[in-house]
């Protein structure tokens, strides 16, 4: 369809990208070959090394190129509060959202038999042993409220208990700048079920 097979490789290859489809792949083959090409190559040689060399910290198992990351390896976070999340991703909305300055865990996934997906996968043998040493006081279980989440926080719930853990929720609630009639049903039950004394 372009009269170049290298083109037609280039944005079939570019509709990896998440919310990307032929139209917007096109678009941007079409921006780097016109306008981009020094940036383009800088991003064909960035993305190259890091598929190459980003891992997973033996750690934490978020993402890293060294064996420790550089949360796990920081003298400055505090080293008895353990926060778990499902994802990367997770991780770094919490890190930029919010001043907690603990441990994490990142489970790359939540409790989904149907998907193959049990405690093996989710390295909670490895989550149990770092519990085991003792440092940890507090885990915050930040999995999402879905209903695989929700499982994985009772899982998670019991393993702390079970490593003398203190294991705390992540609140569900009324998001900020809403208004309660316009919130689903059961967001509202659970904030409803979860309110707190006023100071
Ligand atoms: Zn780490």
């Amino acid at each position: 369809m372009t009269g170049s097979p290298l083109l037609a490789d280039l944005i079939e290859a570019l509709r990896c990208l998440p919310g990307v489809g032929g139209k917007s792949a096109q678009r941007m083959a079409f921006h780097l070959l016109e306008r981009e090409r020094t940036r383009g190559l800088k991003l064909a040689g960035v993305l190259r090394e890091a598929m190459e060399r980003i891992g997973n910290c033996t750690r934490c198992r978020n993402f890293s190129e060294e064996p420790v990351c550089a949360l796990c390896a920081s003298a400055s976070r505090d080293r008895h509060v353990l926060c778990v999340v499902e994802s990367p991703t997770d991780l770094a909305a919490i890190e930029q959202a919010t001043g907690y300055r603990g441990q994490y865990f990142v489970l790359l996934g939540r409790l989904s038999p149907l998907d193959g997906l049990g405690p093996e996968e989710l390295g909670l043998a490895q989550l149990s042993a770092r519990l085991g040493e003792g440092e940890i006081e507090e885990m915050i279980i930040a999995t999402n409220p879905t209903v695989e989440g929700e499982a994985t926080a009772h899982y998670l719930a019991q393993l702390a208990h079970a490593g003398g853990v203190k294991p705390t929720r992540l609140a569900h609630g009324v998001p900020l700048g809403g208004e309660l009639e316009y919130v689903d049903r059961s967001t509202l039950a659970h904030a409803f079920g979860s309110r707190q004394a006023l100071e």
